[in-house]
């Protein structure tokens, strides 16, 4: 069997970090880890190639050529999916489809011949199965959680590296909390499963032989939700691992701001080789968080475990949401306050938004609020709900929050307040050829063509001045900012606000 396995593409997004990986000649943030890990699922016999198109094209030739596509997505990569379905209907290549988008809405996709939902691990050998005798059927589901000893090493063999910002891995699934609008409880449950740190080093191993040296990402939605395991097990192993292999990768992840009660959890990580979290904080109003059920931020000063934790050694990057029922009018200027005093240069700050799948959905639905499915990208000033504040007051104050923090001054001065305080203890940005023309770059263009061209060198010269190992840091940080503003730029043209 011929297949082709392709990963949509994704319409300009925080996350995509478009312009700031121009700068490192980069194509993508990272790899289709789900579908290099679905092609290790495969029969041995099978023969594979993978199209990611937010890498390169998906060409006539290569449907022509396949006798099966395989394809998983989020819902942010709904447009391009339908146009990827529509172009095999229309060549005749039956399509196999799997990942979050299909199992949370297995209904909007009718021209999809084989819905194989839920985690893989356990849907995908049972489709396997049938269709080897002939009798696959439309769909597969099943609520099981798959055991992660089972899930095999991605086939890494199937991308070009190089077109990647890095390498992505995944240590567990399931989270124990439970936010009102996050569904990733009703995708892998509240019990967190974690691989060994055996099976954790082998895939280390396999990144390594292929090649890779530089940052790898963590996908868990939160590492340290069993932490416990984490701190006898994983984190351990993977330290063993990087002296063993002369430290080759820097590491980042998703966690939940309990992390700042932990000293000796940072300090495990950081011994590792991890130098960045994203945390989601979501507000700074208690009853916005009480709302949304945000456990582990109830009842804490926020800015002081931001700040204990980036004295500890690691980035914080940080999700924000406005919209939630309970948030005053002022909620903006606290939100934009509460950044900047953070030090917190990456905030994503989102609309609330409720995915299928959630309580909140749930909620919303009951009360007669939803007005539709969210795009997936709660960074792009679409709701789907009707808030309880004037959707003028709320959309107005969400882009003054955005161009608040976006501009050049306050973002080159959080840049600043971060650096200040932040003393890590492995080098954070390794130099290499590639990153020094990255620099090469960013000084033509951010100190040359740009609108920031005063607070960019005067980055450079703290920085040189003040903390000269931290100046690759502070030039990849004037990147991503360049990236949010223009992000964002692009969001505004496109709703005409
Ligand atoms: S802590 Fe994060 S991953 Fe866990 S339920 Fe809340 S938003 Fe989701």
């Amino acid at each position: 069997m011929r297949v082709l396995l392709v990963y949509p593409e994704y319409p300009e997004t925080f996350w995509n970090l478009k312009h700031a990986l121009r700068f490192l000649g980069k194509k993508a943030p990272y790899p289709p880890l789900g579908l290099l890990t679905v092609a290790a699922m495969l029969p041995a016999e099978w023969e594979l190639r993978l199209v990611d198109m937010n890498v390169e094209p998906l060409r006539d030739e290569a449907l022509a050529w396949a006798e099966l596509l395989c394809i998983s997505a989020m819902s942010v990569q709904s447009a391009s999916v339908r146009a990827v379905i529509a172009r095999a209907n229309a060549a005749g290549v039956p399509i196999l489809a799997g990942g979050p988008l299909f199992t949370t809405a297995p209904d909007d996709f009718p021209d999809v011949d084989y819905l194989v939902l839920n985690e893989a691990e356990v849907t995908l050998p049972r489709f396997l199965e049938e269709l080897q005798h002939g009798r696959a059927r439309h769909c597969y589901t099943d609520s099981a959680h798959a055991d992660l000893a089972a899930t095999p090493i991605p086939r890494w063999d199937l991308i070009r590296a190089r077109n990647y910002g890095a390498m992505s891995i995944q240590l567990s699934r399931g989270c124990p909390f439970d936010c009102e609008f996050c569904n990733i409880t009703s995708l892998y449950g509240r019990v967190p499963r974690l691989k060994d740190g055996a099976r954790v080093t082998a895939e280390l191993d396999a990144l390594y032989r292929a090649g890779w040296r530089g940052p790898v990402f963590f996908v868990d939605d939160n590492f340290i939700g069993n932490k416990r395991r984490v701190k006898t097990q994983i984190l351990p192993a993977i330290t063993d691992w990087m002296t063993a292999h002369r430290r080759p990768f820097v590491f980042n992840s998703q966690v939940s701001l309990n992390l700042a009660d932990d000293a000796e959890l940072m300090a495990l990580l950081t011994r590792a080789g991890f130098i960045t979290v994203f945390i989601g904080i979501e507000s700074p109003n208690d009853e916005s968080l009480a709302e949304c059920n945000k456990i582990p931020n109830a009842n804490r000063d926020l800015i002081t475990s931001v700040k204990t934790i980036q004295r500890a050694g690691l980035q914080v990057q940080a999700g924000f949401i406005v919209g939630f029922d309970s948030d005053p009018v002022s909620i903006f200027d606290r939100v934009a306050a509460f950044i900047q005093e953070s030090g917190i240069a990456t905030a994503m700050v989102g609309l609330l938004n409720a995915p299928r799948g959630t309580r909140l959905y749930q909620r919303l639905e009951a009360e007669g609020r939803l007005t539709g499915d969210m795009t997936g990208d709660n960074t792009d000033g679409s709701l789907n709900f009707t808030p309880a504040m004037n959707i003028d007051t709320l959309l107005q104050g969400y882009r003054r929050i955005i161009d608040s923090i976006y501009s050049p001054g306050n973002y080159y001065a959080r840049v600043l307040t971060f650096l200040r305080d932040f003393h890590p203890t492995v080098p954070v940005v390794r130099v290499t050829p590639v990153t020094l023309l990255a620099g090469l770059r960013c000084a033509w263009i951010l100190g040359l063509r740009e609108q920031e061209r005063r607070e960019y060198w005067r980055l450079v010269f703290w920085s040189l001045t003040h903390a000269p190992r931290l100046l690759p840091l502070a030039i990849e940080l004037a990147a991503y900012g360049f990236h949010f503003r223009k992000c964002f730029e692009c969001h505004w043209a496109e709703s005409g606000a």
